[in-house]
């Protein structure tokens, strides 16, 4: 893949983009919101930044990673020339279908339309276009730049031939792509999400608090991060909505969100990405100061 272009500058699209760019890809970052893409550009540079310091890549890598990348606030402009499109907007079937939609018409017949949704199926999201063939899942984990996994998806109509494709340019970016077939959750969030969602329900219980649950998982479990700790990094709104497609997907309860979990979206409580969930993060990102409701 020479050019590809990526919907969404958030938490995981300006991680795709960067990995793609320093990987010697062209890559046109498209979001519709200006502070998404200045926030995710900053991003990209600060994890560069600490990449240099940590000599993990040259000053001369950094700069050209950041030349590879170019920004824009609509999709027609970005997506020409390109020969993969990586959806990584908001996990919401609406704004998926009708991008996909759009993606349709605008990009040339041969470009692959991959999704990095967490849970939505693949096969629904092809049917809003004429290319089913051609609509795969490419889920990758965060950090992207960091995490090894893809997670390749074959929606119903997906071809051999496209998957092949896929599972080759994962492997060119460094990473280890995994097929798996298309149902709610994939493999990742249907094993990840139920394990996340009971830690939720321990904490509403009164069992334990946020940091013996944590404790518990990584210290006996041999978990790098927590469970309540990950489910801020992954963001609790991504979580909520992840558990309401397994729910609505197999229609049992088992996968019912928890209701601390609800209340803490509603309340804009959505983790790292807007200063607290479980753990409050306004001394930065790496705190482990816990939120003042959880404090007992
Ligand atoms: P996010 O909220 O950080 O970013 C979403 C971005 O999409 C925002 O910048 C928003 O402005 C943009 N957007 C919304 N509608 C758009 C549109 N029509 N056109 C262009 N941009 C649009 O979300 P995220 O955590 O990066 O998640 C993105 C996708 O990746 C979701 O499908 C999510 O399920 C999936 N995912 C998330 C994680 C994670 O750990 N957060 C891991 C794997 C996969």
């Amino acid at each position: 893949m020479k050019k590809i272009a990526v919907i969404g500058a958030g938490t995981m699209g300006n991680g795709i983009a960067h990995t793609f760019a320093q990987n010697g890809c062209k890559v046109s970052l498209i979001d519709i919101s200006e502070d998404s893409l200045k926030h995710g550009m900053r991003t990209i540079e600060s994890n560069l930044n600490r990449m240099v310091e940590r000599e993990k890549i040259s000053l001369e890598q950094k700069q050209s990673t950041l030349e590879n990348i170019t920004t824009f606030d609509t999709l027609t402009h970005g997506v020409a020339d390109v020969d993969l499109v990586i959806e990584a907007a908001t996990e919401n079937v609406e704004i998926k279908m009708k991008l996909f939609s759009q993606l349709d018409e605008v990009c040339e017949d041969h470009v692959i339309l991959a999704t990095n949704t967490s849970s939505i199926s693949i096969t629904k999201i092809a049917a809003a276009t004429k290319r089913a063939k051609q609509v795969i899942g490419m889920h990758f984990m965060n950090p992207v730049p960091v995490m090894k996994l893809v997670e390749v998806i074959r929606g119903l109509e997906t071809s051999d031939e496209v998957t092949q494709k896929v599972m080759q340019c994962a492997k060119d970016l460094q990473k280890i792509p995994v097929e798996v077939q298309d149902y709610p959750g994939f493999v990742a969030n249907r094993i990840l999400m139920p394990m996340i969602n009971e830690a939720i329900y321990a904490l509403h219980e009164g069992v334990a608090g946020v940091s013996e649950i944590d404790a518990v998982m990584q210290l006996g479990m041999a978990h790098p991060m927590g469970p309540l700790h990950l489910a801020d990094f992954i963001g609790l709104d991504v979580c909520l909505s992840i558990l309401q497609v397994l729910q609505d997907g197999f229609g049992q309860s088992k996968y019912a969100p928890c209701p601390l979990l609800v209340n803490m979206v509603a309340a804009g409580k959505l983790g790292v990405k807007t200063g607290e969930g479980f753990y409050d993060y306004s001394e930065g990102m790496k705190s482990k100061k816990l939120s003042r409701q959880f404090v007992k």
